[in-house]
């Protein structure tokens, strides 16, 4: 197996999350290219603010033959694409596609009319991060409630239980459009049971913390799944185990990290059914659109599958400028 790596920067529009301020976001495109032939494409896009590896560390590691989890999958993901390629199919065609919610990373930079915009464009879930400002935060909600959009909270961890507990007694006239709230507090068992007896809880960046083996029973209702960090199918075995449903997400990454994971959620949707909810992969928008970018069409929710094979962008992959990781 021959691996390639290109490296590239994305430029956010607004400030992504909470805990991060940096607009530049480093990755690399991987190429990989089999024994038997085959080749496929997938992206490597670390959040050193969550604690991952940045792109120079893993591929340095690559080097010397370690794998990282995050490579493993995009090796994972390189191989679904190549196989498709091969196959002279698209990634995203056949199964039904799968509806996104819109991502709001910051209610500070929203445009005036965004709410209206949504609700015309038939979205039906907003996503809001969350845990900068009570006051703003909780009137933004309130008009996403009022003009009917489910609303998926997400406090990454940052929040301590006061601020959790206020926000949520804030919201406390308009909370059934909240479908549910991601890591509310740094994950404690007892703390987080008493998080779920006030809204629905999902789990998501806070699973490092979780030790599965010793877990009684489940305290969340939802696992956040993000193909481009995590086991996909060992995840679903979670979720079929502790009765839990997933929200399949990219990882705010490259489009061709993106749209990869939209593939994997409308896979899983087809095979899952109601386990799997609506997917959080459209997330390339968040971006100054690059080349690969603007190739996509979305309407509403929905993302388009782009021209080619595999996860498509056929020609601008092979163009790239793509250099040879030397093992050591
Ligand atoms: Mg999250």
């Amino acid at each position: 197996m021959k691996i390639y790596y290109s490296p590239y920067t994305l430029q956010a529009l607004s400030e992504l999350s909470p805990v991060s301020s940096n607009r530049k976001r480093e990755g690399a495109l991987l190429k990989v290219r089999w024994i038997d032939g085959l080749i496929g494409y997938a992206d490597l896009h670390p959040w050193p603010e969550l604690g991952d590896p940045t792109v120079k560390e893993h591929l340095a590691r690559l080097q010397e033959g370690k794998i990282t989890t995050q490579v493993e999958q995009s090796i994972w993901l390189a191989h679904r694409d190549a196989v498709c390629r091969d196959n002279k199919k698209n990634l995203l065609e056949g199964g039904r596609p799968l509806a996104n919610n819109f991502i709001v990373s910051d209610v500070a930079e929203v445009p005036g009319g965004l709410l209206q915009k949504l609700v015309r464009e038939k979205f039906t879930h907003v996503k809001v991060k969350v845990g900068r400002s009570l006051q703003r935060e909780t009137d933004f909600l309130h008009q996403a409630a009022s003009v009917g959009l489910k609303i998926r909270l997400d406090f990454n961890g940052r929040s301590n239980w006061q601020f959790f507990e206020k926000f949520i007694s804030r919201i406390e006239n308009f909370k059934s459009a909240v479908e549910y709230v991601e890591d509310p507090v740094p994950f404690n068992p007892e703390i987080w049971a008493d998080a779920r007896k006030l809204v629905k809880v999902a789990l998501d960046n806070e699973t490092a913390r979780v030790n599965w083996e010793k877990l009684q029973e489940p305290v969340f209702d939802i696992l956040v799944v993000k193909p481009a960090k995590t086991d996909v199918q060992k995840a679903m075995k979670l979720c079929q185990k502790w009765n839990l449903q997933a929200v399949i997400t990219s990882y705010m990454d490259h489009p061709i990290g993106s749209l990869h994971a939209l593939a994997v959620a409308q896979e899983l949707k087809a095979e899952y059914g109601d386990m799997i909810l609506e997917a959080g992969c459209l997330t390339h928008s968040l971006y100054h659109p690059d080349i690969f970018a603007k190739q996509i069409q979305s309407q509403g929710p929905f993302i388009k599958k782009v021209a080619g094979h595999g996860i498509g962008f056929d020609q601008i992959l092979e163009e790239q400028p793509w250099r040879l990781i030397e093992l050591r």
